[in-house]
């Protein structure tokens, strides 16, 4: 890493914390020439690619206001939207490229959301997934049945109340 100020080769870490809850590293380095100290960031890219072509910063945040809105008036809360997002979050980065199509980021909101709460799930589904018929909706809630999620506990809310 080049110093800044006089443009020497040789810097030194003299501290080194994590940030952005362990997105980033921040490191305070002090340049063996002139002695003068400076910061660096380090954290990893990751770009969502929107199906226009347009890329973006994933955003922890965007993912939570979108299953925020699945999950309104569902027994949800602020905690539990924010664990949502950083599994989100580690399932793209999972996928161990930089550049995430959008849309498998909202593949990679169905799984947990689905463990989550299933109305919100379907909810989220309908739109992701572009439902366009009660059979759409049948087919799916005969998937969580068969994977033994409706009516069996979370609370005892069924899918009736959808
Ligand atoms: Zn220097």
């Amino acid at each position: 890493m080049r110093c800044p100020f006089c443009r020497h080769e040789d810097t030194r870490v003299v501290d080194s914390r994590v940030a952005d809850e362990g997105q980033a590293i921040r490191r305070r380095r002090s340049c063996t020439e002139c002695g003068r100290r400076f910061t660096t960031v380090e954290s990893a890219v990751l770009a969502v690619v929107k199906r226009n072509g347009v890329t973006e910063p994933f955003s922890r945040e965007k993912v939570m206001r979108g299953v925020r809105r699945a999950c309104q008036g569902r027994a949800v809360d602020e905690d539990r939207l924010a664990l949502l997002a950083q599994q989100v979050e580690d399932t793209v980065r999972a996928s161990g490229s930089a550049e995430i199509p959008s849309n498998e980021v909202g593949l990679a909101i169905l799984t947990p959301l689905r463990e989550l709460d299933e109305v919100a799930y379907l909810r989220f589904a309908s739109v992701y997934r572009s439902f366009e018929s009660v059979e759409d909706f049948q087919r799916e809630i005969d998937d969580l049945r068969a994977a033994g999620h409706v009516g069996a506990g979370s609370g005892g809310q069924g899918v009736d109340r959808a």
